[in-house]
């Protein structure tokens, strides 16, 4: 059951940008998921194509109008999770990520300006998504960042060697250091367990320096250790 996806954008041709590439482009052109994009612009319902209006009761920017966007999503909307991509939005997270993953429809609207009429939002029904706590442009690369990580946990998207499980946030952990080869880089040596070839003691380094890193970096995140 492949993964549809269609995102509502002033820039369509955006779209499919860099999740056309590498794993995410490939498992593209195998059908695993789809993509259909709509052009808010396209509903707009004056000769210039006008999506934006000033903000009421004053202020800088302009804010996306939800008469036109009412209509683009009328027009279009097939059922499936809605999401409003936004710095007000709870966090995106691996947990989030994965849990999107199992969907089989997702919208994604990408605001613009000094973002989307409050009204749209409520009456749509709108999740609202952030990627971080700073404040793009538009939604676009938001919803692109947000549809690679959810990627990475649909079948068949991660080749067989890869897998989402073992990596950073997954049990709350970042992920421990990882080596190739040489064996010897600038006089710095692989951690001599990782060429011993005894799994046990190299799943218990892995796990240590997981924890270790975890600590001095994120100690916000949650390890049930
Ligand atoms: N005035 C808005 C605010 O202060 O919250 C910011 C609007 S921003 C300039 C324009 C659009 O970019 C937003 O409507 C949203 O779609 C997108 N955007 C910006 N930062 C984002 C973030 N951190 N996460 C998700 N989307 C974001």
């Amino acid at each position: 059951m492949a993964l549809k996806l269609k995102v509502y954008t002033i820039f369509p041709e955006i779209f499919p940008g860099f999740l056309g590439f590498s794993l995410t482009g490939r498992a593209l052109e195998e059908g695993i998921w789809s993509l259909e994009t709509v052009n808010i612009r396209d509903y707009a319902f004056d000769k210039h194509g006008s999506v934006d209006d000033t903000p009421c009761g004053g202020g800088a920017g302009m804010i996306m109008r939800p008469d036109v966007l009412g209509a683009a999503i009328k027009a279009n909307h097939q059922g499936g999770r809605i999401i409003y991509m936004s710095p007000r939005g709870v966090p995106l997270t691996q947990a989030l990520a994965q849990q999107l993953s199992q969907e089989e429809r997702l919208v994604i609207l990408c605001g613009h300006y000094e973002g989307v009429d409050q009204r749209a939002i409520d009456i749509c029904g709108f999740e609202e998504l952030s990627i971080g706590d700073y404040v793009l442009t538009g939604g676009e690369l938001a919803a692109m960042v947000t549809v690679d990580a959810l990627l990475r946990f649909v079948p068949g998207v991660l080749g067989s060697e890869e897998s989402a499980v073992e990596e950073s946030f997954s049990e709350g952990l970042l992920e421990y250091p990882q080596y190739t080869r040489p064996a010897v880089f600038e006089g710095r040596e692989v951690p001599e367990v990782l060429l011993s070839g005894h799994h046990e003691n190299i799943n218990k380094w892995r796990r240590r320096m997981a924890e270790d890193i975890t600590r001095e970096r994120r100690p916000d995140l949650k390890n049930d250790d």
